[in-house]
């Protein structure tokens, strides 16, 4: 059933969320990245923008942070378009882990498949099969895509990237293990280096609904207009979204939302309503799957409210 809100009830329900979330005190921020522990926990933003490019935004959504894990959804774009989907699934695969985003148990139960291009593992074996000569060229690449999804230069949050580069010994042995698989498609220590400078991309909420709003168009972006991926490869990524997008939660927020969505340690979720728009919020608290526990209960109530899940018909 397609539910006909107009852009005053999408507003609406997302100032209500805001108002509702804001004093909400459950979750903390991460602190295995030492620089993400430092964030005001009381940041909280809320945006939204429709196929026909129209922005909605309420509290701190233009304020900057790291992006991390929902990166990988955007990444994926440009590994699918290179590669292709049947590529990137034999390569990387296309299921639930069914645990961690960091875990090395779930490399070791399927001889060292990732399985989801959305935990460490797969989005660090996407993120080698970036082709380019060296690394900054690598990067070029991926930093444009993403800047092309954003709509707008992204710069990287150096303090988040040097305290994740110092810390990250956990992803560095992820990587390893991979090539010791046949798993990375490219040096391990290079590809750590620039899936960490990926993850370090400072986003603002209005920025991460802009990015999604481009899946929600079938790969283009309603603001700028350009092409962001190929069309084919849109149902794809949303699927692994639904699979894998909110850790080992994700499940949970089908359940609840019957929508793909991403999330990144750094406190953003992305959620995409595809033909309609994409929704995105940000506050740093986090449960202890990962999700930012505001972030989950307001675009909850948010896409509950407008009658936005596609299974509720
Ligand atoms: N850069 C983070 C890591 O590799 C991303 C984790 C996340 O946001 O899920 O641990």
């Amino acid at each position: 059933m397609k539910t006909t809100h107009s852009n005053n009830d999408l507003l609406a329900a997302m100032q209500e969320a805001h108002a509702e979330f804001a004093s909400c005190r459950d979750g903390k921020n991460a602190s295995y990245i030492p620089a993400l522990a430092e964030a005001p926990p009381e940041n909280f933003g809320i945006a939204a923008v429709t196929v026909e490019g129209e922005e909605f935004a309420v509290g701190d959504a233009e304020t900057p942070f790291a992006i991390e894990s929902i990166s990988k959804a955007f990444n994926l774009a440009l590994a699918m378009d290179v590669h292709g989907p049947r590529e990137l699934r034999a390569k990387i695969g296309a299921e639930a882990t069914g645990e961690p985003f960091n875990s090395v148990i779930a490399l070791e139960l399927h001889h060292g498949k990732p399985l989801t291009p959305l935990v460490n593992a797969g989005a660090m074996a996407a993120v080698s099969l970036i082709p380019g000569e060296h690394g900054d060229e690598v990067w070029e690449r991926i930093a444009g895509r993403l800047e092309l999804f954003a709509g707008a230069p992204l710069s990287v949050n150096e303090e988040v990237y040097r305290s994740e580069a110092e810390t990250n010994h956990h992803n560095k042995g992820i990587a390893w293990l991979l090539k010791s698989y046949g798993y990375l498609y490219n040096d391990p220590d290079t590809t750590v280096d620039l899936y960490t400078r990926m993850c370090s991309l400072n986003v603002t909420t209005k920025q991460l609904a802009l990015m999604g709003a481009s899946y929600a168009r079938g790969g283009v972006n309603p603001v700028t207009g350009k092409r962001t991926v190929q069309k084919k490869c849109v149902p794809e990524i949303l699927a692994d979204m639904v699979m894998e997008g909110l850790y080992t939660e994700a499940g949970d927020w089908l359940y609840a939302n019957g929508l793909p969505a991403k999330s990144g340690v750094g406190g953003g979720i992305v959620c995409v309503v595809p033909g309609r728009l994409a929704l995105a919020a940000y506050s740093p608290p986090l449960d202890s799957a990962g999700n930012s526990v505001r972030a989950m209960r307001a675009l909850t109530r948010i896409i509950r409210k407008l009658g936005l899940n596609p299974f509720a018909c």
